[in-house]
């Protein structure tokens, strides 16, 4: 088929590199990318951390394949509340769902939903400004307990312990400056199930804690071992040998000389178990059972320990949440799929189709692969009655919904680069975190 209307839904770095890829291989190619936000990037702009500015520059090539002929961003447009699922499969000859995962795996402890305890998906949103996690206004308090062992895990705990200073240069939103500035923290507490063996966390961000100016960095000699066992897959021993050099020369610091001074003390507590939350209304404290690892999985050893945490922060990872009619695998929570294929002319990519796990890079070559699929199933397809865009846009516009293009996103861009520019303080963007004024901006 060499017209064929493809539907993508998420403008995330999956929605993008698929978007890249079918552009090249078919010219005439309509691709019309929705997203549920008036903005684009998912992730990039909304989980990434914001001090880590680097990171989010991918954004400035998927902008590129938004700007391109034949591609439409259409933000402001969540399937499954502004257009149906069945309405794109009937107006698109493809539809590929790039939809991420951010829904909060829960911890499933009592306590859990005590005052101070958040997943870290609704807490990442809530300082990235993404604006339906914008009034989450977490109560930070003196002793905060982050319990994972990844990269979100770690992003927390290092904006936690930042300093204002530290932070300038980063695109923190305001409400969050203000309220890290104010946060009385004196301990975090980063909390693995396993060992620091079995930490995923990436050494890059392991060692940033040692350059942090106010954060003692505490970890107790006897949770490491010598060295990684030789039984280990290569990958995991040279991550893990690395990561102990870090942790080990963290350890032989222990709380005296320069650190003795430092008014936030980050302890590392491995082979952990969150059992529960105490608290009246508040989180209080978080009990803990020790346990050993067998074969890679966390064994109960029946001892516990309690620490102080008035903030609990879960960092176990996510699941994707499915709109009505969608193939969804519950067990896994993602979004159905063989390889990919969903069904007939539906396909899906990235961390719907995987789960939460790998950074942004790791999605090009899935999306590239899904792409592949995309084109060899088009070639079997000799005629195409879908209508597209027309179909969708009479739909839209019927129910008053009006999407933000990539002009109406360019425009938003500039709002918040020229704020920052007012700020003047070293901040690449000051972002809109509202709705409305997300809106206001786009349509100007
Ligand atoms: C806190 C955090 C920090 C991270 N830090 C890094 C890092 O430093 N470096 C790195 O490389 N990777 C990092 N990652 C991983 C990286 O963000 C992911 O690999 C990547 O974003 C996944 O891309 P995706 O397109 O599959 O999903 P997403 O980025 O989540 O994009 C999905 C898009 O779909 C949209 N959407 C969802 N539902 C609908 C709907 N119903 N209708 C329309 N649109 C919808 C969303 O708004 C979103 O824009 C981090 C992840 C998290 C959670």
């Amino acid at each position: 088929m060499s017209h064929p209307h493809i539907a993508i839904v998420g403008a995330g770095p999956s929605g993008c590199y698929v978007a890249d890829a079918l552009g090249r291989k078919l010219p005439a190619v309509r691709i019309d990318i929705f997203d549920r936000l008036p903005t684009p990037f998912g992730l990039v702009r909304g989980g990434v951390a914001p001090d880590h500015q680097g990171t989010k520059n991918i954004a400035r090539q998927f902008e590129r394949t938004l700007g391109k002929d034949g591609v439409r961003f259409l933000g402001n447009v969540a399937v499954g509340r502004d257009i149906s699922y069945e309405e794109l499969k009937a107006a698109y000859d493809v539809v590929v769902i790039t939809t991420g995962a951010l829904a909060d795996r829960r911890l499933g402890i009592p306590g859990e939903d005590l005052d101070g305890v958040y997943g870290s998906g609704a807490f990442v949103s809530w300082y990235n400004g993404i604006p339906d996690g914008r009034e989450l206004d977490p109560k930070i308090g003196a002793s905060v307990a982050i319990i994972g062992n990844g990269n979100v895990a770690l992003d927390i705990a290092r904006l936690l312990g930042k300093t204002p200073e530290e932070l300038a240069a980063s695109d923190l939103c305001t409400h969050a400056r203000v309220a890290f500035a104010a946060a009385p923290v004196r301990d975090i507490w980063l909390i693995g199930r396993r060992g620091p063996v079995e930490a995923s966390f990436t050494t890059a961000e392991l060692s940033e804690f040692g350059e942090l100016a106010r954060v003692a960095t505490l970890v107790d000699p006897a949770q490491l071992p010598a060295a990684v066992p030789e039984t280990l897959p290569d990958e995991q021993k040279k991550l893990a040998g690395k990561n102990l050099d870090v942790l080990h020369a963290y350890a032989a610091k222990g709380e005296q000389g320069e650190q003795a001074d430092r008014p936030l003390r980050l302890h590392f507590v491995f082979n952990a178990a969150p059992l529960k939350i105490l608290g009246e209304g508040r989180a209080r404290e978080l009990v803990l059972e020790k346990t050993r690892v067998d074969n890679g999985r966390a064994v109960m050893s029946g001892e516990t320990f309690t620490i102080p945490a008035d903030t609990v922060i879960g960092a176990i990872g996510y699941r994707s949440t499915p709109f009505p009619g969608l193939p969804f695998d519950e067990a896994r929570g993602i979004v159905a799929n063989d390889q990919g294929r969903v069904e007939p002319g539906v396909y899906t990519a990235g961390w719907c189709k995987r789960g939460p796990q790998g950074v942004v890079p790791a999605n090009r070559a899935d999306s590239l692969a899904v792409a592949e699929l995309i084109l060899s199933d088009l070639a079997n397809v000799t005629s195409g009655a879908k209508q597209g865009a027309v179909a969708v846009d009479a739909l839209l516009q019927l129910r008053g919904v009006q999407p933000v293009d990539f002009a109406g996103w360019q425009k938003i861009n500039a709002a918040e680069t020229a704020a920052a520019q007012t700020a003047g303080d070293g901040r690449p963007r000051e972002k809109l975190t509202r709705l409305p004024e997300l809106l206001a901006a786009a349509h100007t």
